[in-house]
């Protein structure tokens, strides 16, 4: 450990100067927590030896170097790195899409927030076949930054956390060890590493979801998919929700789902029309994976000079999964740096904030997702539904179509969502404009 003097053992003390971090995983959240711890402890004048580990290399190309996810990023979340004085260069960016359209099963609307300009998409390894010339992925390029502003990487897996006098030991493969003076898990929930935590840390409920990249050329994303993400409800039992992110030359396709695989999303290729004619004909899929997404959180994420950060923790329901962990990076840095590195200090300063800003919200998004989900999964209901949005939208008013926006892309809180969605007033207009027909 780099400096156990300075450490009385206790915890409740902010992370001394010259403290030993180990980041058990450098996908979003463990980079974002190094950014901020590094920054906060430069602010104060202290220092410590941060080191994100991961068994990833996120310049491969297909499944092994990416972390398995749509890649899109809102507004909220760029800036928020803006706010680290980092910039989204073009290297990382793969395609600035317009917009959403929601599709039922003839009709779709087309969702913008006025204001917040275009969504990023992004890989987050080295891409479905070849890695890039000139390209990083998301991942690679957060973990440049933090080791730019000084954190150490090793590239390798952790085998076994133990707790150790004055904080833990880490064993990688081959036997060898190092021991910190606080230690971070920012393993995400697709690790096995979670059951091997002896605190009592209990992973959150997750789905497993499905991802495919299908090649597609940018005439035919600037033309049929009018450069957007569309969102089209699953028409199998399995399938919840499918989603196309356009990159500059694939689609991601995401199948979402409580236990979805590969074999559910080529059925429904075959037989959902709204996303048969969203697809470039005779596509084959390049690249698959079965990732999990939390829908529920952990339990005792946190113990003394210990806590748990990102999926592996919480994150808002089922939408802007990396900004969650950039909060929950956020909090956990301000924490130890600010309060202390006890349990106690960590339930009052990283617990509880983060449930406070997820838990109860997440109640809401389950409810809202429940009620669109219902509703744009049953056929005629759904283009009945979309059309009154349509006509809203025609005649100037925006609420239906904003609520849409919010609900499946944008980044207020669910609670703030659900009080325009349901409100009385709102209800009654949607009635009115139903009833009123083609
Ligand atoms: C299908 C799908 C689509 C999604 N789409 C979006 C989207 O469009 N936009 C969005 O914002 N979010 C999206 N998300 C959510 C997003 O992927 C996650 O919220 C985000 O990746 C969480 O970051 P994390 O750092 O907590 O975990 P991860 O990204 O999972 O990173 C965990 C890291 O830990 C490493 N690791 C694990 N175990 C070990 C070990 N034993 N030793 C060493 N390293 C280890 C892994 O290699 C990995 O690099 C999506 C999720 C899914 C499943």
């Amino acid at each position: 450990m780099a400096n156990p003097a300075v450490l009385d053992g206790s915890g409740a003390d902010p992370l001394p100067d010259g403290a030993s971090v180990g980041v058990i995983g450098a996908g979003p959240a463990g980079s974002f927590f190094a950014l901020h711890l590094l920054a906060l402890l430069g602010e104060s004048g202290r220092t410590a030896r941060v080191t994100l580990i991961d068994r990833k290399t996120f310049s491969s190309s297909g499944p092994s170097g990416c972390n398995m996810c749509a890649g899109a990023i809102g507004h909220a979340m760029v800036k928020k790195i803006e706010s680290l004085s980092l910039a989204i260069d073009a290297s990382v960016i793969r395609r600035i899409v317009d917009g959403y359209e929601i599709h039922g099963m003839d009709v779709s609307v087309t969702v913008r927030h006025p204001d917040r300009g275009g969504i990023y998409t992004v890989f987050r390894g080295g891409g479905p076949m070849i890695p890039r010339g000139g390209a990083r992925s998301f991942d690679q390029y957060l973990l440049d930054a933090a080791v730019s502003r000084g954190a150490e990487f090793l590239h390798e897996r952790v085998d076994a956390v133990e707790r150790v006098s004055g904080g833990y030991r880490l064993t990688f493969p081959g036997g060898t060890r190092r021991d910190f003076d606080f230690l971070v898990g920012a393993f995400g929930v697709n690790s096995s590493i979670s059951r091997k935590l002896e605190f009592g840390y209990v992973p959150p409920a997750t789905w497993h979801t499905v991802q495919a990249e299908i090649p597609a050329t940018g005439k035919f994303i600037e033309e049929r998919l009018r450069n957007r993400i569309h969102i089209i409800p699953g028409r199998g039992k399995r399938i919840r929700f499918l989603a196309i992110t356009p990159k500059d030359d694939f689609l991601t396709l995401t199948g979402i789902g409580e236990h979805v695989k590969i074999a559910d999303l080529e059925k429904e290729r075959m037989k959902n029309m709204a996303l048969a004619s969203l697809m470039p004909e005779g596509a084959n899929v390049a690249c698959h994976c079965h990732p999990q997404v939390p829908v529920g959180v952990a339990l005792r994420p946190y113990s003394t000079r210990m806590a748990i950060i990102g999926d592996a923790f919480i994150s808002r329901y089922l939408k802007n999964g990396i900004e969650s962990s950039h909060d929950t990076a956020r909090i956990l840095a301000e924490a130890i740096t600010r309060h202390g590195i006890s349990e106690r200090a960590l339930a009052e300063h990283f617990h509880r904030p983060c449930l406070g800003l997820f838990r109860y919200d997440n109640v809401w998004g389950k409810l809202l997702f429940g009620i669109y989900e219902g509703m744009l999964r049953k056929g005629r209901l759904s283009d009945a539904y979309l059309e009154a949005v349509n006509r809203e939208a025609a005649g100037g008013d925006m609420a239906q179509a904003h609520i849409l926006w919010s609900v499946f892309a944008g980044d207020s809180p669910y609670r703030e969502i659900a009080r325009d969605a349901l409100a009385f007033r709102t209800l009654l207009k949607l009635a009115g404009t139903l009833s009123r027909g083609r």
